[in-house]
């Protein structure tokens, strides 16, 4: 299976044989963070498959929605702590008919803090 990741100004890093995507903003101007999610893009990639991907997700939920969402607020010069409150806040608006997506919401919101904690995102 030929593919390769390929840089796009609008999305970040994504794959060139399917729809894998890794959001990295070029609002980041420290290179030794932007070196570091430059190497967690490519780690990333490393472990995606195109076409296991394809065929084993029909629905388009993503696993760590809320996670990506806080990583690339934070990206663009939020606080950790601001990021979480605020993608819990959208949540609490987009999925106020789903308490088990707020409890995702949430353990994302737990999970990021303590990935920030713990010096990697
Ligand atoms: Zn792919």
């Amino acid at each position: 299976m030929h593919r390769s990741i390929v840089w796009k100004t609008d999305q970040g890093w994504t794959c060139s044989g399917c729809d894998w995507g890794y959001p990295i903003s070029i609002a980041v101007t420290d290179s030794a963070v932007r070196r570091a999610y430059d190497n967690l893009a490519l780690s990333e990639f490393g472990k995606h498959r195109c076409p296991e991907k394809i065929a084993t997700q029909p629905t388009p939920t993503r696993r760590n929605e809320f996670l990506e969402k806080m990583r690339v607020l934070v990206m663009r010069g939020l606080k950790p702590a601001a990021a979480v409150e605020q993608v819990l806040r959208e949540a609490s608006v987009d999925h106020r008919d789903n308490p088990g997506m707020l409890e995702k919401a949430r353990a994302e919101g737990d999970e990021f803090l303590r990935r920030v904690e713990e010096g990697y995102l």
